[in-house]
C-alpha cells in the first residue's frame, strides 16, 4: 500500500457530498478519494460524472449500514480519513419514518467509526470527520447566534439523529482516541440540490407554474450559505481543523422563508421573460410543519478566526446561478422527480 491518503467520502453522489467530492478530487491529484454512496432517491452520480473518470476517483455502491462492507473497504482500500456525509436529510421524510434516520445517520455513523477503531491505530495521523448540521442546536429566538457552546436542543427526527451521531463522533474520540471534527453547517443551496428542498422545490415549480406552498406564517428564518463555500470550508476544517473541535459553518445571510421565496419569484419572472410580480402569486400558505424551529443563525467567528474562512458568495449573485444551473438541466429535475 502506498503512503498516500486515501479519504472514503460517504455520500458523494448527494447535493453536498458531491461538491466535496470534485474539490478534493481535482484539488489533490495525490489523494484517492472513495466515494462511498448508497444511490437512495437522493443520490445522483451524474452530480459527480464530470470527474468519474480521474485516476484518483473511486465510485463505490455501498451502504454505511453494512458494517460487513465497511471493514473490507477499510481493510482493501487502507482507508486513512473518512469525511462524512451520508445521510437521511429530510426533515419532513423524518417525520414520516423516523426510523429510518436512526438507521442510517445513526447506526451508518457508528458503523464507519467501529471500521475506523478496528482498522486505526491511535499512534497513525487519521481523521474521522463528520459533517453535521446547525439544527441539532434546536431554535433560536428573534435575536442571537448559535456558537459551538450552545448546548444541543434537537426538535426533529432527522435534528436529533444528527446530534446522536455529533455524540457518537466525540464519544469515539474520547474513548478510542480516535482523531476527529465536526462542523455544524447552516443551510446550503446551489447547484445539485434535490427537489424536496425548498429552493430547488419552488424553482421547478415557478417553472411549471404549481402552487408554491410556505408554512405557517412564512416568518420561519434560515442562515443560507453556497454549497461551494460549505466545501471549501470541509476542505480547510479537514486539513487545519483540531482534533476533537467543533465548527460551526455560516453564511451571515438570514432569510425569512416568505422573503426568499418572494425574491426567488422576482427573479425567476426576470429569466422566464414574466411580468415581475406575477410568479408571487402562486405562493400559498400551508399548516406548520410540526416541530418547526422558528429560526437558526450561526455565528462561524471560530472558523472565521483560526482557520481564516469566509463565505466567497452574495447572496444573489449565488441564487441566481442556481437559478441557472437548473434551468439548464432540465433533464437533471426530470430525472429526480421533484
Ligand atoms: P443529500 O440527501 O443530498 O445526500 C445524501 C447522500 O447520502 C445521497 O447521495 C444518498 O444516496 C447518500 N446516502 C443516504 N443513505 C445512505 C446510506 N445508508 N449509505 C450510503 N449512502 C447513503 O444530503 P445533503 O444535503 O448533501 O447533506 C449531506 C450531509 O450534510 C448530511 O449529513 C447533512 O446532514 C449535512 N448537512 C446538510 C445541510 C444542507 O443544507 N443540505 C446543511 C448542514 C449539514
Amino acid at each position: 500500500m502506498d503512503n498516500k491518503k486515501h479519504i472514503l467520502i460517504t455520500g458523494g453522489a448527494g447535493f453536498i457530498g458531491s461538491h466535496v467530492v470534485r474539490l478534493f478530487v481535482i484539488k489533490y491529484p495525490d489523494y484517492h478519494i472513495f466515494n462511498l454512496d448508497a444511490l437512495t432517491y437522493a443520490g445522483n452520480l451524474e452530480n459527480v460524472e464530470d470527474i468519474s473518470n480521474k485516476p484518483n476517483y473511486t465510485f463505490i455502491h455501498g451502504d454505511i449500514t453494512d458494517l460487513d462492507l465497511l471493514r473490507q473497504l477499510f481493510d482493501k482500500h487502507g482507508i486513512t480519513d473518512v469525511i462524512h456525509l451520508a445521510a437521511e436529510s429530510h426533515v419532513d421524510r423524518s417525520i414520516e419514518d423516523p426510523l429510518q434516520f436512526v438507521r442510517t445517520n445513526v447506526m451508518g455513523t457508528v458503523n464507519l467509526l467501529e471500521a475506523a477503531r478496528k482498522k486505526w491505530s491511535p499512534r497513525e495521523a487519521h481523521t474521522f470527520y463528520h459533517v453535521s448540521t446547525d439544527e441539532v442546536y434546536g431554535s433560536l429566538g428573534a435575536t442571537g447566534l448559535f456558537t459551538e457552546n450552545t448546548p444541543y436542543d434537537p426538535n426533529s427526527p432527522y435534528s436529533a439523529s444528527k446530534a446522536s451521531s455529533d455524540h457518537f463522533v466525540r464519544a469515539y474520540g474520547e474513548t478510542y482516541n480516535i482523531s476527529h471534527v465536526i462542523s455544524n453547517c447552516s443551510n446550503n443551496y446551489g447547484p445539485n440540490h434535490y427537489p424536496e428542498k425548498l429552493i430547488p422545490l419552488f424553482i421547478n415549480r415557478i417553472l411549471n407554474n404549481k402552487p408554491l406552498p410556505v408554512y405557517g406564517d412564512g416568518n420561519y428564518t434560515r442562515d443560507w450559505l453556497y454549497v461551494e463555500d460549505h466545501a471549501t470550508a470541509i476542505d480547510l476544517i479537514f486539513h487545519e481543523g483540531k482534533n476533537g473541535e467543533t465548527y460551526n459553518v455560516g453564511g451571515h445571510n438570514e432569510w425569512k422563508n416568505i422573503d426568499l421565496v418572494q425574491l426567488l419569484c422576482d427573479q425567476m419572472d426576470q429569466k422566464l421573460d414574466r411580468p415581475i410580480g406575477s410568479s408571487r402569486k402562486l405562493i400559498t400558505y400551508v399548516k406548520d410543519r410540526p416541530g418547526h424551529d422558528l429560526r437558526y443563525a450561526i455565528d462561524s467567528s471560530k472558523l472565521q478566526r483560526e482557520l481564516g474562512w469566509k463565505p466567497s458568495r452574495d447572496f444573489q449573485v449565488g441564487l441566481q446561478q442556481t437559478i441557472d444551473w437548473y434551468l439548464e438541466n432540465p433533464q437533471w429535475l426530470e430525472k429526480t422527480n421533484g
